[in-house]
């Protein structure tokens, strides 16, 4: 059983693939927080913006296998898109908590790339098209290579030169959402001027109100 809080087409917002047409599926729960308010300030990830709580959200359920979840993905895919390769992104919550070989293979039969942004703390089930890593604690995530890696900034826990060294193509900062996002672009900026390593990610989907 795979447990879904929602699946849309939209367009990818951050990091290197920012502008790409995608079907973002969330998967609920996570391993750093339960996503309850009572449980923030004790959560080993507490600035967190999702709701991944149940399987209420659009197009979200159980499903009972990946051939039902696959099914749902593919069909969100717009028939007329013809420009560019069908690209679905897992993401929570954590979806390395759920996702699956059977699942990945599924889609690869129909010709789906696959994408997964992930806190870095559990290993892949197989290998997957593109890795996109946010870890929230220096010493907590064990996925040290991919495709991506963005740290949402600023981060207490996190100095961006302890992750100069892993393996990865691009290397993101993307400013805190919230009160402070202001301050936390310009802050971002700044590290991002001064540091050639790190460019700056903005969420482009919130921007142009995208979901
Ligand atoms: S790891 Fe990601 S999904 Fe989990 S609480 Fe933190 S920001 Fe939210």
């Amino acid at each position: 059983m795979y447990y879904v809080k929602e699946i849309y087409f939209t367009i990818q917002g951050e990091g290197a693939y920012s502008g790409r047409p995608v079907v973002l599926c969330r998967f609920s729960g996570c391993n750093l927080w339960s996503g309850l308010e009572e449980d923030r300030k004790k959560a080993k990830c507490n600035f967190c913006d999702t709701d991944f709580i149940g399987t209420n959200g659009v197009n979200g359920g159980k499903f009972l296998n990946e051939k039902d979840l696959g099914k749902k993905i593919i069909s969100l895919w717009p028939k007329n898109n013809i420009h560019s390769k069908p690209y679905v992104i897992f993401t929570g919550g954590e979806p390395l908590l759920q996702l699956s070989k059977k699942l990945v293979e599924f889609l690869k039969l129909l010709n789906f790339e696959i994408g997964i942004e992930t806190n870095g703390t559990m290993d892949l089930p197989c290998k997957v098209d593109w890795v996109c890593v946010s870890p929230k604690d220096k010493d907590n995530f064990i996925l040290k290579k991919g495709d991506e890696l963005k740290l949402v900034y600023p981060q207490k826990k996190i100095d961006p030169k302890n992750f100069e060294k892993l393996k990865f193509n691009y290397f993101f900062l993307q400013p805190m959402d919230g009160l402070n996002l202001k301050k936390n672009i310009k802050k971002t900026h700044a590290y991002c001027s001064r540091n050639k390593k790190w460019k700056v990610s903005l969420q482009l989907h919130k921007m142009i109100g995208m979901p």
